[in-house]
């Protein structure tokens, strides 16, 4: 086994293994600690390039230790895009989109979960509840009913009705919550000891960063053992940046990557913009914390109160990168103009694309970068049917005539 216990981020302690509570003492986030020369001797990059295509490819880097334990249902391993055409239009030299909508759960939620779900699966866990503003409701409801576990899930009540409908469609306990993400996660605390319930909400246990942690591995293995220049993500929580960046890690330890790691841009959309308050104004938590009003769309963006938002703040600033925020219209925008070009994004996704576009006409992007967009999830699960009501109905050739 590789996985030799966990340390801390903020402090370097190191630790045995645990399942839940990752907070150190010193208010830090714990994060599962390898043993690198042993991989390094032990596993080659020739050797990753012939397995399967799934995020599993990675499991010497993953923390599950009984492989019977590992809970999947084809996650990973998602097309990176090449968008040739925007090279020659955008002053940048090369443009990716990762299309992490083609998880199994419609959104990259699912590699989290594969992983966290994997690892109460070998803990013996029987009950499991998260906080969510529906990806991570979907993913944990899926990936528990395959395992067997019972889900239960806390989503504010004005979020993506398509996604919260799926939750019980995979068998979990659903309920709406009259509040944001951090009410419903303060349900979870306080109900976790005598339900019996593992929170595994954002930072609350090691395997959703470990999961995302994948998509770092998979874009380096992708670009040919490589390091883009530039990643913009859409950033709620923070548990992708913080997996990617511990993935390019533990690629420059292995010695298969060398270089500068990846100016890393956090999207969020306005009104809800703690890491852009962060980066920008030195703003502190708090004061962030009230600027996130109800007028920022309940997207997987919308976490007033990152867990760890330092530890966000300093992997972005180390990095080089950046954040900004992105207003609704830059946001539909965006979906439409990756729509007429085939892609099915997410206003997540979109505001990518949108923080792309603000980047390259502030002149932040050179004509030397490589970027990567992350789609986090499909258009799809967004839809309202307001739409549909607008389009004409017939029956027939002559009424399609007579409109
Ligand atoms: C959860 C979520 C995010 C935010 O991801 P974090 O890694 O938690 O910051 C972005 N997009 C979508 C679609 C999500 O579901």
């Amino acid at each position: 086994m590789n996985r030799l216990g966990l340390y801390c981020s903020r402090c370097s302690v190191r630790l045995p293994f645990r399942y839940q509570e990752m907070k150190c003492d010193c208010g830090g986030t714990l994060l599962v600690d390898y043993d690198l020369e042993h991989i390094a001797r032990t596993l080659t990059k020739e050797a990753i390039q012939t397995r399967y295509p799934s995020m599993w490819r990675y499991k010497e880097l993953l923390p599950v230790s009984n492989p019977d334990c590992i809970v999947t249902l084809g996650e990973g391993w998602t097309p990176l895009l090449h968008m040739q055409e925007w090279e020659q239009k955008l002053p940048i030299k090369r443009l990716w989109i990762k299309r992490e909508e083609q998880n199994p759960t419609g959104s990259f939620k699912s590699r989290g979960f594969s992983v966290a779900v994997s690892l109460l699966k070998e803990a013996g866990a029987t009950k499991a509840a998260v906080p969510s503003n529906g990806n991570a409701a979907g993913a944990l409801a899926a990936y528990a009913g395959r395992a067997g576990i019972k889900a239960s899930v806390f989503i504010p009540l004005d979020c993506p009705p398509l996604i919260v409908d799926e939750c019980p469609l995979y068998g979990a306990a659903t309920f709406l919550v009259d509040g944001f993400i951090h009410d419903a996660a303060a349900i979870i605390e306080a109900g976790k000891q005598e339900q019996g319930w593992v929170n595994v909400g954002t930072l609350k246990e090691p395997g959703r960063v470990e999961g995302k942690k994948t998509m770092g591995l998979e874009l380096a293995e992708q670009l040919g053992w490589t390091f883009p220049d530039v990643i913009i993500y859409p950033t709620g929580g923070g548990s992708g940046i913080i997996g990617m960046w511990k993935a390019f890690q533990e690629l420059k330890a292995l010695r298969w990557i060398d270089g500068p790691m990846p100016r890393f841009v956090c999207v969020q959309e306005e009104g809800c913009q703690p890491i852009v308050d962060g980066i920008t104004c030195n703003c502190n938590q708090a004061e962030s914390a009230q600027a996130a009003g109800v007028e920022a769309s309940p997207t997987g963006m919308r976490v007033p109160n990152p867990p760890d938002l330092a530890f966000i703040l300093s992997i972005v600033e180390q990095s080089g990168g950046t954040a900004i925020a992105l207003s609704k219209s830059q946001i539909a925008e965006a979906t439409r103009t990756l729509g007429s070009q085939g892609i099915s994004a997410s206003p997540e996704g979109s505001a990518t694309w949108a923080g792309l576009l603000a980047l390259c006409d502030s002149g932040w992007l050179r004509p030397s970068d490589s970027v990567v967009l992350f789609n986090t999830s499909h258009a799809m699960k967004y839809v309202k049917f307001g739409s549909i009501a607008a389009l004409p109905i017939i029956r027939s050739y002559e009424e399609y005539l007579r409109l």
